[in-house]
């Protein structure tokens, strides 16, 4: 490529990461908000739509920092909730109910909290902020109803050891759910969109965020990505069944999932 990351070695490229983030997570929602012009919010309420959360779940949102989706998670629980206000049963469940939020970036899990504090969820004891690395989860085996990981699973060093994780801490029936910048083969709309992201990002990223190589690494991740009939064969390798994918906007993004049976 013409941006000399190919030759990024393995154990440089978590380090790369890492910085990426650091000096991403200010900028975080104001650039999502611009390279997507907003969409990133409608392709995460459809992913929380395919979990079906419930009250009393045990969630793990992993690569989560910023909390967009357990806040989603959260709000859907809580207005099935509302739903039932009067019943003794679902309060129980909801003393229960468990958001683990799981990055690998302090300075994302902290962007993440005061996004909590400023929605009135500082005192909630579902949201449970955990820092750690998604190829090595602190959680227990057989421990979750659901896993989520949004836009995170392409930053990863090791795919297969990110999908075996996921396999692990899952209880039986629960769902492995990925939302991804995944690949366009649409004529016209891939060349649009090509240029779009070699030469629009990389801009955006150095105008609004100051920081164009952070920008320009993030869309040379989405090119290195499997593509989605391959990931998806990945997390049948990982031992998911009905594993299936969802394009949103001709592939610009995808989202897979899958089941511990
Ligand atoms: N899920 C959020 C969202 O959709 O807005 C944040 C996505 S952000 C693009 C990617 C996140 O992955 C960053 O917060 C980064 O720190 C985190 N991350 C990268 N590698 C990770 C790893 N190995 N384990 C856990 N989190 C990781």
């Amino acid at each position: 490529t013409s941006f000399g990351f190919k030759e990024v070695r393995e154990e440089e490229k978590s380090q790369m990461v890492g910085k990426v983030f650091s000096n991403v997570a200010s900028n975080y929602d104001l650039m999502n908000d611009f390279m997507s012009a907003g969409l990133h919010r409608l392709w995460k309420d459809r992913l929380v739509s395919k979990l079906s959360p419930f009250p009393g779940m045990k969630h793990l949102d992993v690569a989560g920092g910023t909390g967009d989706v357990a806040f989603r998670i959260l709000e859907s629980i809580n207005s099935i909730r509302r739903r039932a206000l009067q019943d003794p049963i679902n309060d129980d469940l909801q003393e229960e109910t468990r958001i683990y939020v799981c990055d690998i970036n302090q300075n994302m899990l902290n962007v993440g909290k005061n996004r909590a504090l400023e929605r009135g969820l500082g005192e909630d004891k579902s949201l449970v902020w955990v820092q750690g690395d998604a190829e090595a989860l602190s959680f227990e085996d057989n421990s979750m109803d659901g896993y989520t990981i949004a836009f995170g699973i392409r930053n990863v060093t090791h795919i297969e050891k990110v999908l075996t994780e996921a396999y692990r801490v899952l209880k039986r029936g629960g769902r492995f759910l990925s939302l991804e910048l995944s690949h366009v083969e649409i004529p016209v709309f891939k060349e649009l969109y090509d240029l779009y992201s070699f030469s629009v990002i990389p801009r955006l990223g150095e105008v609004v965020a100051g920081d164009r190589e952070s920008y320009q690494y993030l869309v040379e991740s989405i090119r290195r990505f499997p593509p989605q009939e391959k990931f998806a064969s990945m997390i049948a390798d990982a031992g998911f069944q009905k594993v299936e994918y969802e394009n949103l906007v001709g592939g610009v993004v995808a989202i897979h999932s899958g089941l511990k049976i």
